[in-house]
């Protein structure tokens, strides 16, 4: 064996030996790795590329949305099950935040056509596809492509995140972030937006956009924000998404008992109107 092969052969076994990936996802498997099993489940991460006040980063719903789908597959691996986890769908609908620079929205209409197609390529592979969104704005466009997909007779599940706290960029989201990327958390630029409660932002939401409501884009207000808060509302979404696996999907461990369907089980705004109802504010939960 040439000194050339022998350093490819070394490179190849160092990527195979990469069976560790924590995450099972797609950029850690080849084709050979899916065609022979047809019982694995694809996740793919919806999230969004907004503005989340000044003090958050603009892939927070992207990022909110992988952690979850990570620790999904995580679990799964621990009772041997497939989860796979796609490339996250990192764009979404978020017009009530375009008057803030940094906001990349491809819109309802747009986000709609890329997971139809997406998933009538991805479920010629995966017998069971979950959408896991962790933005508000994407629900009443997930509702619709889920009921495009039964139409076709497609097994496609949609989970939408909770972390039942404040709407947008406030404690609980900031949370979030402190418990996945605290280097990345500008805590000295924190502060409270709008705090009132969302039914009564909604109206002047619809009309103007959030930046009328919230000039520092935040609908709530980070103060009290911890990682360990964070962590703590990471567990309780995962465990909401486990239940709602388990009882669609049963090769995953877990608890909890939230269904998933082709409409938000919970409203994605506590004590709001739900965002399938109000697109416009279109936070979620996360
Ligand atoms: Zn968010």
């Amino acid at each position: 064996m040439s000194e050339r092969s022998r350093r490819h052969e070394g490179r190849f076994d160092v990527v195979k030996q990469d069976q560790t990936c924590p995450h099972h996802g797609v950029s850690e498997l080849t084709w050979p790795d899916l065609a022979e099993r047809d019982d694995a489940l694809l996740v793919v991460p919806v999230g969004a590329t907004e503005q989340h006040g000044p003090h958050l980063p603009l892939t927070t719903d992207t990022e909110i949305a992988v952690a979850l789908a990570q620790r999904l597959a995580e679990t799964a691996r621990r009772g041997a099950s497939g989860v796979v986890v796609a490339p996250a769908v990192a764009y979404g609908s978020s017009g009530e935040h375009q008057d803030f620079p940094g906001t990349l929205s491809i819109g309802g209409e747009a986000l709609r056509l890329l997971l139809i197609e997406l998933l009538r390529s991805a479920t010629r592979t995966f017998s069971c596809v979950l959408l896991l969104n962790a933005h508000g704005g994407n629900v009443p466009t997930l509702a619709g492509v889920i009921e495009h997909q039964r139409d076709e007779g497609r097994d496609v599940r949609v989970w939408h995140a909770n972390l039942h706290g404040d709407a947008h960029a406030g404690r609980a989201e900031t949370s979030a972030m402190l418990a996945l990327a605290p280097e990345r958390v500008r805590l000295d630029q924190a502060a409270a937006g709008a705090t009132a409660p969302l039914g009564e932002l909604i109206g002047h939401l619809r009309r103007e956009g959030v930046r009328a409501v919230a000039p520092n884009g935040v609908l709530g207000d980070p103060a009290g924000a911890s990682a360990q808060e964070g962590q703590a509302l990471l567990d309780g979404a995962l465990d909401e998404l486990l239940g709602a696996v388990r009882e669609w999907w049963p090769g995953v461990a877990g608890a909890g008992a939230m269904r998933i369907d082709a409409e938000p089980a919970t409203p994605v705004v506590a004590g709001a109107p739900s965002a399938a109802d109000a697109p416009v504010v279109a936070e979620a939960p996360a």
